[in-house]
C-alpha cells in the first residue's frame, strides 16, 4: 500500500527495503536474482492488478454524500432511511452499459444509476437507469439483449445491424429505445440525468400496509444532453468527460444533488389497472400515480481510491432493510440473484468485507469461510444452537413484503392488462411529451445510427417498427435513410 507520505518504502509486509531504483544483481552489469522478493512481489502484483470488468455496466464513475427525508412518507413505509429526520451516507455509481471499462463515455446508451444506502438496518441497494424502463420484460432475453448490443464474435466489432436484428424482433424494447435515441440517451453530464427504478418495489408501513412504487431521482441540475455531433467529438477529446465533470464539480464544492419523487400503487390497484404494472417496458403515467416528494441525494466526496471503493463496488437488489421488499416483476426476480451471484464471480464470496460494500451496522450472520475472508468467524457457527449464537426475531422482523401467487408451472407471457401493448407509450413520448425540434433529433438520431451497418431484412423491420412508434416519424425515419 502507497500508505503514508515521506516514510521508508516497505514490501507488502512491511519490511523496508533499500532501493525503489535498483534490482538485485551480480555485480553492477550481472544478472538479477530470484532472492530479490521486492522486485519479484512488485512484477507479480502489477500482473495481477486488474479484476475483470463488469458484465455490462463496466465503464462507470462513482461518489460519496447522502440521502436525506425531507417529507413525511411513513404512512407508506417503516424503512428507516425513509423516516421524517433521516439522513443516511450513500455510495452512487454511474455507468454507461454496453462499453468496456475504458470506452468514451459519450456513446449513445442508457445510463446506469445505482446507489448503496448504508441504513441502521443494513445496506439498501437501488440499481437503477437514468430511464424509467427497460427493453426487455423476461429475464431469459437478457443475456441475448446484452450480446446483441455487445461485441460480434467474429470480428470483434460493435454491430448495429446486430441490435437492431435483436431490437425489431423484440417489439417490447419499443419504449426503451425510443428514450435511448432521443436526447436522453447521450445526458451531457452524470449530474443532467435522472435515476429511475425502473422496477415496481414494494412499501410495507408500520402497520403491515402494502403499496406499490417507483422512484424518481430527478436531478437538480436540470436535464441537459448532448447531440450525436457534439458527443461523437467529446468521445475523441475527452473519452473520461462524465469521469471528469463528476470529479471536478465535487472538489469545486458544487455538489450535485437529486430530488427522491415516489409514485405510490394502492397494494389492491394492481390487479386491474390498465397497464400491467409490473411490465418494466411500462411506466405509470404521472396523471395516474402523480410523484411525491421524499427528499434529497446529495454527492459530497469523491472516491480516494477508484479500485477499492468504485471498481469494487458492488451494488445488489436484493438488499432489501425491513420495510422495503421486491414486486413480482420478472426482471426484478431474476435479478435479486443475478447481481449478488455477479459479484461472487467477480469479487469473490467474501465481497460483502471489503469496506466500501460492508454495512455500518454489525453482521451477525452464520456464513463462514470461503476465499479471502477477512472477518473472524466465531462459534457457534450454526443456529439454532444453546450458545449464545445469533436467533432470528420473527416477531420483530416479520416476513411482511409478500404477496400471492399459484396457478400451473408456465413459460408464458404476462397475461395482458386493458391497454398492455408495446407502442402505445412509446407513441405517447413522442408525440406528448416531446417537441418538433426534440422529434427531428430524434429522426436525426435514429437515421445516423440505421445508416451504420444496418441491412435488409432487418432495415426493413426497423422502419415498420417506427411506424408502430409513430406513422409520420417512422416515415420521416424511411425517408431520411433512403434518400441519401
Ligand atoms: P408526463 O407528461 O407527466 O411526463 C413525461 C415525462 O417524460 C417527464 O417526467 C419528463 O421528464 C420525461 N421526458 C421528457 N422527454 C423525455 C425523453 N426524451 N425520454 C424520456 N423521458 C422524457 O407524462 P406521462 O406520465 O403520462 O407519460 C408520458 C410518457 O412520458 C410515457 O409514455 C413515457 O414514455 C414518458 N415518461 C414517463 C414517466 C413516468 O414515470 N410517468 C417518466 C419518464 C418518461 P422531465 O420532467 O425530467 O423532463
Amino acid at each position: 500500500m502507497a500508505g503514508e507520505k515521506n516514510k521508508p518504502t516497505t514490501n507488502d509486509a512491511g519490511i523496508p527495503v533499500s532501493s525503489d531504483e535498483h534490482s538485485l544483481t551480480v555485480g553492477p552489469d550481472g544478472p538479477i536474482l530470484l532472492q530479490d522478493h521486492y522486485l519479484m512481489e512488485q512484477m507479480a502484483n502489477f500482473n495481477r492488478e486488474m479484476i475483470p470488468d463488469r458484465q455490462p455496466h463496466a465503464k462507470g464513475s462513482g461518489a460519496f454524500g447522502h440521502f436525506e427525508v425531507t417529507q413525511d412518507v411513513s404512512a407508506y413505509t417503516k424503512a428507516s432511511l425513509f423516516q421524517p429526520g433521516a439522513k443516511t451516507d450513500v455510495l452512487a455509481r454511474f455507468s454507461t452499459v454496453a462499453g468496456e471499462a475504458g470506452s468514451p463515455d459519450t456513446w449513445r446508451d442508457v445510463r446506469g444509476f445505482a446507489l448503496k444506502f448504508y441504513t441502521n438496518e443494513g445496506n439498501y441497494d437501488m440499481v437503477g437507469n437514468n430511464t424509467p424502463v427497460f427493453f426487455v420484460r423476461d429475464p431469459m432475453k437478457f443475456q441475448h439483449f446484452i450480446h446483441s448490443q455487445k461485441r460480434r464474435a467474429d470480428t470483434g466489432l460493435r454491430c448495429n445491424d446486430m441490435q437492431w436484428d435483436f431490437w425489431t424482433l423484440s417489439p417490447e424494447t419499443a419504449h426503451q429505445v425510443t428514450i435511448l435515441m432521443s436526447d436522453r440517451g447521450v445526458p451531457k453530464t452524470y449530474r443532467n440525468m435522472n435515476g429511475y427504478t425502473s422496477h415496481t418495489y414494494m412499501w410495507v408501513n408500520a402497520k403491515g400496509e402494502k403499496f406499490w412504487v417507483k422512484y424518481h431521482f430527478k436531478t437538480d441540475q436540470g436535464i441537459d444532453f448532448f447531440t450525436d455531433e457534439e458527443a461523437d467529438r467529446m468521445a475523441g477529446e475527452d473519452p473520461d468527460y462524465h469521469r471528469r465533470d463528476l470529479s471536478e464539480a465535487i472538489k469545486r464544492g458544487d455538489y450535485p444533488s437529486w430530488t427522491l419523487k415516489v409514485q405510490i400503487m394502492p397494494f389492491e390497484d394492481a390487479k386491474n389497472y390498465r397497464f400491467n404494472p409490473f411490465d418494466l417496458t411500462k411506466v405509470w403515467p404521472h396523471t395516474d400515480y402523480p410523484p411525491i416528494e421524499v427528499g434529497r441525494l446529495t454527492l459530497t466526496q469523491n472516491p480516494t481510491d477508484f479500485h477499492a471503493q468504485i471498481e469494487q463496488a458492488a451494488f445488489e437488489p436484493n438488499s432489501f432493510p425491513p420495510g422495503i421488499g421486491p414486486s413480482p416483476d420478472k426482471m426484478l426476480l431474476a435479478r435479486l440473484m443475478s447481481y449478488a451471484d455477479a459479484h461472487r464471480a467477480r469479487l469473490g464470496v467474501n465481497y460483502k468485507q471489503i469496506p466500501v460494500n460492508r454495512p455500518k451496522v454489525p453482521v451477525n450472520s452464520y456464513s463462514k469461510g470461503g476465499r479471502m475472508r477477512i472477518d473472524n468467524v466465531t462459534d457457534p457457527v450454526y443456529a439454532p444452537n444453546s450458545k449464545g449464537g445469533p436467533k432470528a426475531d420473527p416477531e420483530r422482523y416479520p416476513e411482511q413484503a409478500v404477496w400471492s401467487a399459484d396457478g400451473e408451472f408456465v413459460r408464458a407471457a404476462y397475461t395482458l392488462h386493458k391497454e398492455d401493448d408495446d407502442f402505445g407509450q412509446p407513441g405517447t413520448l413522442v408525440r406528448e411529451v416531446m417537441d418538433d425540434a426534440q422529434r427531428e433529433r430524434l429522426v436525426t438520431n435514429v437515421v445516423n445510427h440505421l445508416k451504420k451497418g444496418v441491412t435488409e431484412p432487418v432495415l426493413q423491420r426497423a422502419f415498420e417498427y417506427w411506424k408502430n412508434i409513430d406513422k409520420d416519424v417512422g416515415e420521416r425515419i424511411e425517408k431520411g435513410v433512403k434518400g441519401s
